[in-house]
């Protein structure tokens, strides 16, 4: 029988959170021992070799992966959160959702300028979350050498856009 992928231990739930979408859930592959290593390993073996000096992840599900590929790489882990949960001072960046917008900080002093950062975070869709995080560590002083993520949904123009800004992307599976 032939070993689970990535993709086999991600679960589909239809019309979450709104009707007519299919959230793609990481949550059962982050709960089996196999799959998150599977995950961690996979992420980060197109960057070996690289000088990585910080990894940074976006909430939430970014946290539980970044921290993980921190561990593995050796490195520190900063978290992009939403607005209003840091508490020291922030830099903030607005995006927009599929209806409104939304924005994400991170902490003014949280790496040296000139460090050189991994984004991770579990889905990449429109790529508007992950363009905001960029725009942060940027904000920083730091160089994004790359984007990590579990799942690419390519129908909604993320890696698209993050190709165009010349932003190297890594993602383990893809759903239409
Ligand atoms: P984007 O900004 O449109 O690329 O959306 C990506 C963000 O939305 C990520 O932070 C994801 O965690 C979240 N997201 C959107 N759709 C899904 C999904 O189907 N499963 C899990 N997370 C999702």
């Amino acid at each position: 029988m032939q070993k689970k992928t990535v993709r086999d231990y991600i679960r589909t739930i239809p019309d979450f959170p709104h009707e007519g979408i299919m959230f793609r859930d990481v949550s059962t592959l982050f709960a089996d021992a196999r799959g998150m290593r599977l995950c961690v390993d996979q992420l980060l073996a197109p960057f070996a070799g690289e000088k990585i000096d910080a990894v940074a992840g976006l909430e939430a599900r970014g946290f539980i992966l970044g921290g993980a590929v921190a561990h593995q790489l050796g490195t520190g882990f900063v978290p992009i959160r939403k607005k209003g949960k840091l508490p020291g001072p922030t830099y903030s960046q607005d995006y927009a959702l599929e209806y409104g917008q939304a924005t994400v900080e991170v902490h003014k002093d949280a790496l040296p300028a000139g460090s050189r950062v991994l984004l991770v975070d579990d889905l990449l869709a429109t790529g508007g979350t992950a363009q905001a995080g960029i725009a942060l560590l940027e904000r920083l002083g730091c160089d994004v050498i790359g984007c990590a993520f579990v799942v690419d949904l390519p129908e909604l123009g993320g890696r698209a856009l993050l190709d165009r800004m010349g932003m190297p992307v890594h993602a383990l599976c893809e759903f239409e």
